[in-house]
């Protein structure tokens, strides 16, 4: 099973959770841009009282902060060997500058796309009432992730590194298609 892994999926897919779960099962760090940026926000930071308004509107904090902070971290020993990504790359230009940080020895090896149907991730959203979870942020987020996010599954396609998972069903269900895929 590959070590060096990415998850899309549309906000509101499940991803986090599946990726936490994944990450643990398999002894490899979660690395997920949201949970940095919160993370910024709950200590204050100066990145983190500029990314708190961003990211109530739902909009996406600008390619060149994200970028350095997902480089520091993958410079870290614990993703020496592994990681998952989340959350990270969500535009074009994410993509391309996180090819520049692995270069060649550490590439990606898998990418699994986490399928929900649109009904499904709205109404998970709206039921876990994050402070960017009202309904206007949640429908410009859905929008952002459709103009610049989901065009990153042909990218990750036509670089033959795409699996697609079903993510709807019970948790458990769901991780262990995640695993089973990974394993083929
Ligand atoms: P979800 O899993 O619900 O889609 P995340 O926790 O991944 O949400 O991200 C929450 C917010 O953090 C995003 O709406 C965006 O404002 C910001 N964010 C997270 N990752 C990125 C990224 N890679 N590029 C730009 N903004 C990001």
């Amino acid at each position: 099973m590959g070590r060096r892994l990415l998850m899309l999926g549309p906000p509101g897919a499940g991803k986090g959770t599946q990726a936490e779960m994944l990450c643990r099962a398999i002894g490899i760090p979660h690395v997920s841009t949201g949970v940095m940026l919160r993370d910024h926000v709950e200590r204050g930071t100066e990145l983190g009282t500029r990314a708190k308004e961003i990211m109530d509107a739902g909009d996406l904090v600008p390619d060149d902060i994200v970028i350095a902070m997902v480089e520091e971290r993958l410079a870290a020993e614990d993703a020496a060997c592994g990681f998952l990504l989340d959350g990270f790359p969500r535009t074009r230009p994410q993509a391309e500058a996180l090819v520049e940080v692995l270069g060649p020895e550490r590439a990606l090896e898998a990418v699994v796309n986490l399928e929900a149907p649109d009904r499904e991730v709205v109404e998970r959203i709206l039921s876990r009432g994050r402070s960017d979870d009202t309904e206007e942020a949640v429908r410009t987020r859905i929008a952002v992730y459709l103009e610049q996010t989901a065009p990153l599954i042909e990218y990750y396609e036509t670089a033959g590194l795409l699996t697609r998972v079903d993510g709807v069903g019970e948790i458990d269900e769901v991780l262990a298609r995640v695993v089973a895929v990974l394993a083929a």
